[in-house]
């Protein structure tokens, strides 16, 4: 692309990890280019990707057992699991080629390695994850994990959670090393002084309010000034709406044929986060266990170890709620306003069939705090109420849209990358699994936005990400060669010592 006086190459809008990611790559690919970003809070990664937001865990399905799912026959389809292990392979190599050619450093300020473990109580569920175990353990990226049901093994693995536990019921857990606790807000802002530093221009506090486009086929972006209070407009050849809960209305601007009859469902969550450091001490791992039946699958209820400004943490939750921001920062119209011509049968088809999720999601607002601190208990069984202190974490917009399988108004758990069909502008929609997967969904926006630079970029990506466009599933050699480099690279061989 050339520059034009006046005119810019590329805007991304939000400053989250996805637009950092893009933003990284982009530079990459591309110093030359002129790189402008919008952000309407006064830092990055103040939404979703902020640490007390997101549960931080490193998605690679090591122990999120809702990436296995049961199949009517019984089966279990580990799929889903292999893909999203080697999404994250992607994230790592990244990250780590940032830290080889020093363009950031200390990982461990952003990565530290823990172990993943999965917990479920009854016999069912321990048949469940028995079998589960046997598949992936076969599997070279699962390469490590272990199964007990044995108690003495299980209080060593996770004394807190087995301390005082009465029950005679049936219990077992898996356990990998070979996990990651990701701080996404620390990333994201190191992402960001990286690019600053490459001369990309950061706009803080500045609200990307309209797009539209100009005769010449470009973007023309209406922006506050919002310290200011002053208008500007911005034009670009590439438009990247990374706004987060926030890119849904964006995209509907656009009037792109592409944000036709697409809608947006807001979640809302919380976490419980221990303030009592003898606690915290006790416990080290993510242990994730089974969601509820009629749970929505991004209330899986976990017991984090995390890593948040080099101190030791520990959150439970999260505890899915409903409100109608997009973002932590919206307001209550959002999802009202969303509702147009377009998406509103598809909205309306979607209310009809979700009514159940609906109701789960406000019965889950108007929890106590007691019945709160009970299921905290099905983890920890000891857990004092003075021990544990409430923070509310980001909002998830889920998609909703048209599908062949789910019909009208059919809810959408995934990340939906939509782009307009002459790759000029594209938008990231959904929030699972998120960040851990922002390089591959990055580098799948660069294949459909940028199809006439792909082949000259070819070399610089593998460069970047060994194994693009290879999979690691069949290449076992690659796999081990990855693995070994990025942990050396990123630091997840050893333990680092963190104040407490
Ligand atoms: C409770 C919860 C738990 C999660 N757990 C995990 C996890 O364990 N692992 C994982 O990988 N992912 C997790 N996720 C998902 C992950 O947090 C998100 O996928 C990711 O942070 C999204 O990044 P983003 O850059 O798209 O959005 P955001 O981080 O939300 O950034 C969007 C930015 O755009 C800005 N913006 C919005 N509108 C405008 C506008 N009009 N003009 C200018 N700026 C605007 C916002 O202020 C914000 O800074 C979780 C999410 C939630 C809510």
């Amino acid at each position: 692309m050339s520059n034009r006086p006046g005119k810019t190459d590329v805007i991304l809008i939000g400053a989250g990890v996805m637009s950092a990611t893009l933003g990284a790559l982009l530079q990459e690919l591309a110093p030359e280019w002129e790189i402008k970003v919008f952000e309407k809070l006064s830092t990055a990664g103040e939404e979703s990707s902020n640490e007390w937001n997101n549960a931080g865990t490193g998605h690679s399905a090591l122990c999120e057992l809702n990436y296995t799912s049961e199949k009517p026959d019984g089966s279990i389809d580990i799929n889903k699991a292999l893909k999203i292990n080697e999404q994250f392979q992607l994230s790592k190599q990244f990250w780590s080629y940032l830290i080889n050619k020093d363009l950031i450093r200390q990982p461990q300020d952003f990565i530290r390695p823990l172990p993943h473990m999965s917990m479920v109580i009854g016999e069912k569920n321990v048949d469940f994850l028995k079998r589960r175990f046997d598949l992936l353990s076969n599997q070279l990226l699962f390469q490590g994990m272990e199964y007990s049901d044995n108690t003495e093994k299980l209080k060593e693995w996770m004394p807190l959670i087995m301390e005082g536990r009465s029950s005679n019921e049936p219990i077992a857990a898996t356990k990998i090393d070979s996990g990651t606790d990701v701080n996404f807000g620390a990333l994201t802002r190191i992402l960001f002084n990286h690019l600053e530093s490459k001369g990309v221009e950061m706009n803080y506090n500045h609200s990307v309010e309209d797009m539209k486009r100009t005769s010449d086929g470009l973007w023309e972006v209406k922006v506050i000034d919002l310290e200011n209070e002053k208008i500007e407009y911005h034009t670009a050849k590439f438009v990247f709406i990374g706004a987060g809960g926030g890119s849904l209305p964006l995209l509907q601007k656009t009037g792109i044929p592409e944000s036709k009859h697409i809608g947006g469902f807001p979640v809302s969550g919380l976490f419980m986060v221990c303030n009592n450091p003898a606690v915290i001490a006790k416990h080290h791992a993510k242990v994730y266990g089974k969601a509820k039946v009629g749970a929505p699958p991004m209330s899986v209820p976990h017991l984090d170890t995390r890593y948040i400004d080099n101190k030791k943490s520990l959150l439970f939750g999260p505890f899915a709620g409903f409100s109608p921001k997009f973002l932590k920062t919206g307001s209550n119209l959002d999802l009202l306003t969303s509702v147009k011509p377009n998406n509103a049968f598809t909205m309306l088809a979607a209310g009809v069939k979700e009514l159940p999720l609906t109701k789960y999601l406000i019965q889950q607002v108007l929890l106590s705090n007691e019945k709160r601190m009970e299921e905290l208990r099905e983890f920890i069984p000891e857990a004092k109420d003075e021990d544990w202190d409430i923070v509310v974490a980001g909002q998830r917009v889920q998609v909703i849209k048209d599908t062949e399988a789910g019909g009208k108004g059919t809810l959408q758990f995934g990340t939906e990358l939509i782009n307009a069909a002459d790759g000029s502008v594209a938008a990231l929609l959904g929030a699972s699994p998120g960040a851990s997967t922002a390089v591959h969904v990055m580098l799948d926006l660069i294949e459909r936005c940028f199809p006439h630079y792909i082949e000259d970029w070819q070399p610089k990506i593998k460069e970047m990400v060994p194994s693009y466009g290879i999979s690691l599933v069949e290449n076992p050699e690659l796999f081990q060669e990855i693995h070994a480099s990025t942990t050396v690279a990123l630091g997840l061989g050893e333990e680092l010592p963190v104040y407490s």
